[in-house]
């Protein structure tokens, strides 16, 4: 179990996260200046996080450092998110991931052939690799997260890479590759997103699904929490995307920023959205915290976040 001092330094309202931390420029397109769109996290700590006045895309300031993003994942991630105190990945999680895993699969089918060549992005616990595998695919996985590939490993024999830098792959080497709800916890996901459309053949298609920060239905710094070091909306998703010479494949069902994209020859053009940083900073405007605890609108979200927790855990499998 975690002591009591890291249950102070995670849940403690009104407190920042044991980190340090660095400011740095947007990953997107370079640009240091920003506005800052939140001072406090889901749990109402002390969490900044600005945009980007040049492009809009999201991020923590000060950006937590390499060591302690990995610090963070190894002792806090599953225990702050996923309910998971004890090794392994929890059932609630796992029904949710064969649920999302099936989605995608249906989704991608045209290009889910026999013998593709699929990379799952952040596999997890494994559920795609094995839905895509179902399907005769040659399919592999990433994921550091190393109880989750271990699991993923064992119980459906799919192969996991600890880790993939640039030259793990031959560029286009893939006709499907998919990052589900992975480059918000990068401190480089432009930089990612590249690596992976060189990895893509030319007419293959990459599947991204991050958060979308301008969801409505939710206040606002319910959006925000640590593991999350960018944020994206529609417009931020499309951009990060472009810049790595993909566009928005109109043959595929798309979700705000959940999308399917496929390369394209066109020129990126400039890698810039005026006016939407200004836009988020209204948007994602918070209450001030007190009068939000008084107002009781945090207990819906926390009703319904357990709720969901139920629900997955006790779902057939
Ligand atoms: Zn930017």
């Amino acid at each position: 179990m975690p002591s009591p001092r890291y249950f102070l330094n995670h849940f403690m309202p009104f407190t920042g996260y044991p980190y340090t931390g660095a400011p740095t420029a947007c990953n997107l397109c370079g640009s240091r200046e920003s506005v800052t769109v939140a001072e406090t996290d889901r749990r109402l700590k002390t969490l900044k996080s600005i945009a980007c006045l040049q492009c809009g895309l999201i991020r923590t300031d000060p950006m937590p450092t390499p060591d302690e993003l990995a610090n963070y994942y190894a002792t806090a991630y599953r225990a702050d998110y996923q309910l998971a105190f004890a090794g392994g990945p929890p059932r609630h999680h796992l029904n949710r991931s064969a649920r999302e895993a099936a989605f995608r699969a249906d989704l991608l089918a045209p290009k889910l052939t026999p013998g593709a060549r699929v990379l799952d992005f952040g596999s997890g616990s494994g559920e795609f690799l094995a839905a895509a595998r179902a399907r005769g695919c040659e399919a592999i996985g990433v994921e550091p997260g190393r109880d989750y590939a271990a699991y993923a490993r064992t119980h459906h024999g799919v192969e996991v890479l600890d880790d993939a830098d640039d030259g793990r792959f031959e560029p286009g080497y893939f006709d499907v590759i998919t990052t589900h709800h992975v480059m918000e916890h990068l401190r480089d996901p432009a930089d990612v997103m590249e690596r992976l459309a060189r990895w893509l053949k030319p007419d293959g298609v990459l599947y991204a699904a991050v958060p979308n920060m301008a969801a409505t239905g939710k206040p606002p710094h319910e959006r925000f929490h640590f593991a999350h070091v960018h944020g994206f909306v529609r417009d931020t998703c499309d951009l990060t995307a472009r810049r790595a010479g993909l566009v928005p494949h109109t043959e595929y069902w798309r979700e705000d920023t959940t999308v399917v994209y496929r390369k394209s020859d066109a020129p990126a053009g400039p890698i810039a959205a005026p006016g939407l940083a200004q836009r988020l900073a209204t948007e994602l405007k918070p209450m001030p915290a007190a009068a939000y605890l008084a107002s009781g609108a945090w207990i819906w979200p926390m009703v319904r976040r357990n709720a969901k927790a139920v629900r997955d855990t006790f779902a057939p499998k």
